[in-house]
């Protein structure tokens, strides 16, 4: 008898993560199959994506959308597929029995909703939306536990140390994680120099290719600061057992130290599709498309330095906000994507965003999360004040 394939949703399909995740299935048809394709409010491309991989469902998050994806899936000549529009059909679609994985692939909280859904479905989640962990860290893996869900976490840090780590580890046995991080495109540079960053210089990063508002994160390091938060939570580990090195090349992604004394690491090229392939196979293994790695052509050299928290703040304002614990993540998430959002849209200066962050913390007051419903009114609220620190 046939093995039946592994029905897939890729919840942020147009994006770079989407992308990267359809092409690791693009080579895998007789394993992998699209149920599910889904996407912000990019219609073209996401019809254009369902003649292709022909999935049953495909859904837009902006409702005013729907009839234009109807339309565009009509153009193709694709009126088999069933359109559907919001966040209540990703929530639908993550839980329903026509789907085995989710790719938890949308930028931002907006992701939270629909990988809690998988959480508590059950299902087999590739999580790269790491703002969903930052938010609700705690009621997202509680929900994976109690539905019988897998996390395979596709950051490629955090794949890294979930590839590191035995199957069985006794929290007792583990010293201390240690992320690494490029240092974005502005590593080693002074505060001071970087007054005048734009948003095309921000989002240009030397190693990895991926969407704007991450990219934007990187070259705060706040990107570094939302994967301290994200480790914690998928690792059981304490702010103190968390590192952080800049490591340029990006070759190794990240570090497993143990009480012996003994440290691993896991190496590879900057590519998203080899995490992605292992959030698909594991623990088997499929190939990507990634080629192996050659040290020497890869400049023959591993440098390793602490990251410059006086240039760039926003990683300590993490760490800050995983020590305070209770709503301080939600709060530096929300703000942190008004931010992002307004320094990309030419609103906002680069040094403005760590002050929007900080100010917002500062304002907001911090209470013990209560239920999903608290955390949004948190999100919104602290939205709104760090809408109100934007300069008029
Ligand atoms: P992109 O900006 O490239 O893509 C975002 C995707 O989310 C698009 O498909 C977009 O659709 C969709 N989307 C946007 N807003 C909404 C919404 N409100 N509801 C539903 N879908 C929405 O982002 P990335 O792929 O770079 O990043 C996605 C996530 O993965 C982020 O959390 C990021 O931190 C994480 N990540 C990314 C990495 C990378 O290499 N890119 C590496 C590690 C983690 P549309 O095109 O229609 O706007």
């Amino acid at each position: 008898m046939a093995l039946q394939r592994q029905r897939i949703a890729i919840f942020g399909a147009t994006g770079s993560i989407g992308q990267s995740a359809l092409d690791v299935i693009r080579r895998h048809p007789e394993k992998l199959q699209i149920a599910v394709l889904a996407a912000g409010s990019n219609v073209n491309a996401l019809a254009d994506l369902c003649a292709e991989f022909r999935p049953k469902h495909a859904i837009i998050a902006d409702v005013e959308c729907l009839d234009a994806l109807r339309d565009a899936l009509h153009d193709r000549g694709l009126s088999d597929i069933e359109a559907h529009a919001g966040d209540q059909a990703h929530c639908d679609l993550a839980e329903s029995s026509e789907v085995d994985t989710v790719v938890a692939a949308i930028v931002g909280a907006a992701g939270l909703a629909s990988t809690l859904a998988a959480a508590r479905a059950g299902k087999r989640i590739l999580l790269a939306n790491k703002e969903s962990l930052v938010v609700a860290g705690e009621l997202l893996m509680h929900a994976a536990h109690d539905g019988g869900a897998t996390i395979i976490p596709v950051d490629s840090e955090h794949n890294a140390i979930f590839q590191c780590l035995p199957s069985e580890v006794d929290a007792k046995q583990l010293q201390r994680i240690i992320l690494t991080a490029s240092g974005g495109p502005f590593r080693g540079r002074p505060r001071d120099a970087l007054k005048d960053i734009t948003p095309a210089q921000a989002v240009k990063h030397p190693k990895w290719s991926m969407g704007p508002k991450i990219s934007v994160d990187s070259a705060t390091l706040m990107n570094k600061g939302l994967e301290v938060i994200e480790a914690h939570h998928l690792f059981a580990m304490s702010p103190d057992q968390i590192d952080v090195l800049v490591h340029p090349q990006s070759l190794v992604h990240s570090f497993v130290e143990f009480v012996d004394g003994s440290t691993m690491a896991q190496l590879g090229l900057p590519d998203m599709r080899t995490a992605l392939a292992i959030g698909f196979s594991w623990p088997d293994r499929l190939t990507s498309g990634v080629g192996g790695l050659d040290l020497v052509k890869e400049g023959g050299k591993l440098e390793f330095e602490h990251p410059d928290l006086q240039a760039f703040p926003c990683l300590a304002l993490a760490f800050e906000s995983l020590r305070k614990g209770q709503t301080a993540p939600a709060i530096l998430n929300a703000a942190n994507e008004v931010a992002v959002d307004a320094f990309l849209n030419g609103n906002l200066s680069f040094l403005g965003i760590s002050d929007v962050v900080e100010q917002t913390l500062l304002k907001m007051e911090v209470s013990p999360v209560e239920s999903i419903a608290h955390l949004m009114d948190v999100d919104r609220e602290s939205r709104n004040v760090a809408v109100n620190l934007l300069p008029h």
